[in-house]
């Protein structure tokens, strides 16, 4: 493994001529798992292999036991890594886990936020304000507005409501909203990500919320007939987090558009910072794109 990341690393030095690869350890990424009404068995590994492939990373898995045992054990040692990939959905954490996390992202901490991750917890208050957005689990209008993005700016609508429903998959197509963060510096305008399962009125704190990138829930599918939240970032005390409302099954998770976006989210979520270049694979307005 460490070969590997410094013949990775070395790669990148010479292609970049960056100085900084050789001279730092890779970053280290904690996926949290174990519980989800999403096939995160299949999942987690197409989460961790996007994010080893970069050489900047070195990731570990912390999978909680299964749904209906015994949950006073599970507390990942959070504070040992640069980023959370949170790909849980499942029954509450001890206080004492709860705690750690808080501490943990009010302090610099860094988490990812994957599609169903934004259901879990809607009674932790602090964990909402960490994903900004959030569905299901009773979510309506007390839990905060429905952000949408309507006439070139946010909307936060506060009239009563469910939070979170989603209509039939279909092909998504991404518009970038903020262009200038590292995330989506040097992404194109409007690129298809696939067939997915597309979120819509999801509600939530919304604090310190950054829509980066929004797509359409199409009425006739079922949807909101709203420019959804697609990729956020949420800024909680010094932590910073990335947000994908992308990612509901394998599938969706071999797509270029969800790959690279969990990429750079990863590295800026853990840094602040995204070094990585778009690749010539990056899918276009109109045609998706999908790694093997
Ligand atoms: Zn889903």
């Amino acid at each position: 493994m460490l070969l590997k990341q410094i013949v990775t690393c070395t790669m990148v030095l010479a292609v970049a001529m960056t100085g900084v690869c050789l001279a730092e350890p890779p970053l280290k990424a904690l996926i949290v798992d174990g519980q989800n009404n999403h096939d995160w068995k299949n999942t987690t590994p197409l989460l961790k292999a996007p994010l080893e492939e970069t050489g900047l990373f070195a990731v570990d898995v912390a999978t909680s036991p299964p749904k209906g045992q015994d949950m006073s054990g599970f507390r990942p040692k959070f504070k040992e890594y640069d980023v959370l990939v949170n790909n849980y959905n499942g029954a509450e954490w001890p206080e004492e886990t709860r705690n750690d996390l808080e501490e943990y992202m009010a302090g610099g901490g860094g988490m990812v936020v994957v599609h169903a991750a934004s259901n879990a917890f809607p009674r932790w208050e602090a964990y909402n304000e960490m994903i900004g957005l959030g569905g299901w689990g009773g979510r309506n209008e007390q839990s905060g507005p429905w952000v949408y993005w309507k006439d070139g700016q946010i909307v936060r609508d506060t009239s009563p409501g469910r939070g979170g429903s989603h209509g039939r998959q279909f092909p998504v197509q991404v518009t970038v909203r903020v262009a200038d963060h590292p995330i989506t510096r040097g992404l194109p305008e409007k690129f298809m990500h696939g067939v997915e399962e597309l979120y819509d009125r999801m509600r939530g704190p919304a604090k310190n919320l950054t829509v980066l990138a929004t797509s359409f829930s199409p009425e006739a599918m079922g949807g909101s007939g709203r420019e959804e939240p697609a990729l956020m970032t949420i800024r909680y005390g010094e932590g910073r987090v990335f947000h994908t409302v992308f990612g509901h099954a394998p599938p969706q998770h071999k797509s270029v558009a969800f790959i690279v976006t969990l990429q750079r989210g990863a590295e800026w979520a853990a840094t602040g910072k995204v070094t990585q270049p778009v690749p010539d694979d990056f899918p276009t307005v109109d045609e998706a794109k999908v790694r093997p």
